[in-house]
């Protein structure tokens, strides 16, 4: 029992040690790529100094997903999750693939709960950045972090998904949770806007400047079926693109809270 705890505790450090050295990595990134193009800025009329408020809650935060993630893992190591698939060239990338579209689903589902009165106490706390900042992905409360992250505790009961492929997809959360904050819109594509499924930095930040659309995370699907996408989010985004419209209407200055 204390051998297993100690094989739990030691995969959990290097869990946290991995995202720490992301965030700082990915936090760096933006923070010289916001500072060369400030053009970009996507709510011109706001500047969060947030960032170091922001980044006391970042332990809670980084400290919950590691647990969630580090026990999805360990339970697959130790066979009391399903049997994952052998990695090969097919079942990884399908597993990828089926992984995120899920976790999009789990994310779309869980904010919305978390915008609802009940809820919304545990989530105030990410909402305190109307313009979010990259750092502002790690500002959550500990429920707020353990209702998203529990999805890594969950899925590997669920799908046979190979370990590898999870910590790529982990990798990939850490660093797209960031650029969604980044607000900054670097990346602007057709591939964010309809009928592409993909978000962009603009996707989330609009749900900070308005706090009533754009729940999703990866894709704008869910926001698109079930009506809560922005109404200027398409167009928004295309003004950020080489060759894009003048930019839009700043976003409401007078955020509607649920
Ligand atoms: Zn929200
Ligand atoms: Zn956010």
């Amino acid at each position: 029992m204390v051998a297993l705890l100690l094989d739990f505790l030691r995969l959990l450090g290097l869990m946290v040690g991995a995202v720490v050295a992301v965030m700082l990595l990915t936090g760096l990134f933006f923070e010289i790529m916001n500072a060369r193009h400030p053009e970009r800025r996507i709510q011109k009329d706001r500047v969060n100094r947030r960032k170091w408020k922001e980044l006391r809650q970042a332990p809670i935060s980084i400290l919950t997903l590691s647990v969630c993630f580090a026990f999805g893992l360990f339970a697959q190591q130790q066979g009391w999750s399903l049997v994952p698939l052998e990695l090969s060239w097919w079942s990884g990338p399908l597993m990828l693939m089926i992984s995120v579209v899920l976790y999009d689903a789990w994310f779309y589902w869980v904010h919305r709960l978390l915008h609802s009165r009940v809820f919304y106490r545990f989530h105030a706390l990410h909402h305190k950045s109307v313009a979010p900042t990259v750092w502002s992905n790690h500002h959550e409360s500990f429920v707020e972090a353990l209702l998203n992250q529990a999805y890594y505790a969950i899925i590997v009961f669920v799908l046979p998904v190979p370990w590898q492929m999870l910590v790529l997809q982990k990798l990939y959360d850490q660093i797209s949770g960031m650029l969604g904050h980044a607000g900054f819109e670097h990346f602007a594509s057709p591939a964010g806007r309809s009928p592409w499924p993909l978000a962009s930095t603009v996707f989330h930040d609009q749900h900070h400047g308005t706090f009533r659309f754009n729940y999703g995370h990866t894709f704008s699907l869910w926001d698109r079926w079930m009506g809560t996408l922005h109404p200027r989010y398409d167009n928004t985004l295309k003004s950020f693109e080489p060759s894009g419209n003048e930019p839009d209407a700043p976003e409401s200055r007078a955020p509607e809270r649920p």
